[in-house]
């Protein structure tokens, strides 16, 4: 079998991509990727149909997963990948997670309210057919009632981390996140290191128990790569990386597959399984 792509950061219709798992699948397929994580947002929910229909394309999915954590005036997002995903705890620790993200679109619906644009939360709901729903949800609104010309509009001025509109999710801290895939069994991972500019909090999450550093990113730079590539041999971690593909409309551009990712970070996430 010829080695196409490795893709270890795409999100479903289970989260806040735009494409149902099968469609993220297909496409997956005609962009020649043979190893495909799905990593939603606090949802596994889109696992089953991926890996239903990864077969036929000769595609391996590796469940996963992204939990968001919210600190002092950033954001930090560890990805899980093999979690016992079946482990009724788990399960229970997920819907927890997306409760606490329906209460918060309740209050970021509060905010906007005050700034004289106001949302019903039940349109947010509907738009991630209840299931994990976010600000890219909300900001879908948002361009729907025309307060915003587009989802990034919408976080632009409104949305993101210190924005007018944003309200910090309450829960868990990055080494809680940590903590929890691994008592799930899994491989935790910093995703996308450079956006979140909390470079200082890594030994703590070594200290949990991380496992690797998405360090091949679309939006990281070349020195940021090499500095991540450095920082995961002196900590023993693996270098991951992906697209972080959201599907069309989704006020992202990067394609599945599109991130060149080496096949020896496919292998080395493999190896920390076992240890996992
Ligand atoms: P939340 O899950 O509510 O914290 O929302 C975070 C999600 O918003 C991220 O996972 C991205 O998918 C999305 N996001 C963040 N910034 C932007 C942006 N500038 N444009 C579009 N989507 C964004
Ligand atoms: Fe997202
Ligand atoms: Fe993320
Ligand atoms: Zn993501």
């Amino acid at each position: 079998m010829s080695r196409g792509a490795v893709d270890l950061h795409t999100h479903t219709t289970a989260s806040d991509g735009t494409l149902p798992p099968r469609e993220l699948v297909l496409a997956a397929a005609r962009h020649h990727v043979s190893v495909l994580a799905v990593t939603d947002h606090d949802s596994t929910e889109g696992l089953a149909e991926a890996m239903a229909e990864a077969p036929t394309h000769r595609i391996t999915i590796v469940p996963g997963l992204e939990i968001n954590c919210d600190v002092e005036g950033a954001e930090v997002h560890i990805l899980g990948y093999f979690v016992d995903q079946n482990a009724p705890w788990f399960q229970a620790f997920l819907r927890e997670q997306r409760a606490e993200r329906v209460a918060r679109v309740h209050r970021i619906a509060e905010r906007l309210a005050e700034l004289g644009m106001p949302i019903e939360p039940a349109e947010v709901f509907a738009m991630c057919n209840e299931g994990s729903p976010g600000r890219p949800h909300v900001a879908q609104v948002m361009v729907q009632r025309g307060y915003v010309k587009s989802v990034r509009e919408a976080f632009d001025k409104y949305l993101k981390t210190g924005g007018a509109a944003n309200v910090p999710r309450r829960r868990l801290t990055p080494v809680e996140a940590v903590q929890v895939i691994r008592r799930a069994h899994g491989v935790p991972v910093f995703a996308h290191p450079g956006l979140a500019d909390r470079d200082a909090m890594i030994p703590e999450l070594v200290e949990a128990g991380l496992m690797g550093i998405e360090t091949y990113y679309p939006e990281h730079s070349a020195t940021q790569t090499r500095e991540y590539l450095g920082l995961c041999e002196r900590h023993g971690l693996v270098p991951t990386g992906g697209s972080d593909f959201h599907g069309p409309q989704s006020g992202r551009t990067n394609m599945v597959g599109s991130q060149p990712v080496p096949w020896s970070s496919w292998e080395a996430l493999q190896q920390r399984r076992e240890r996992a």
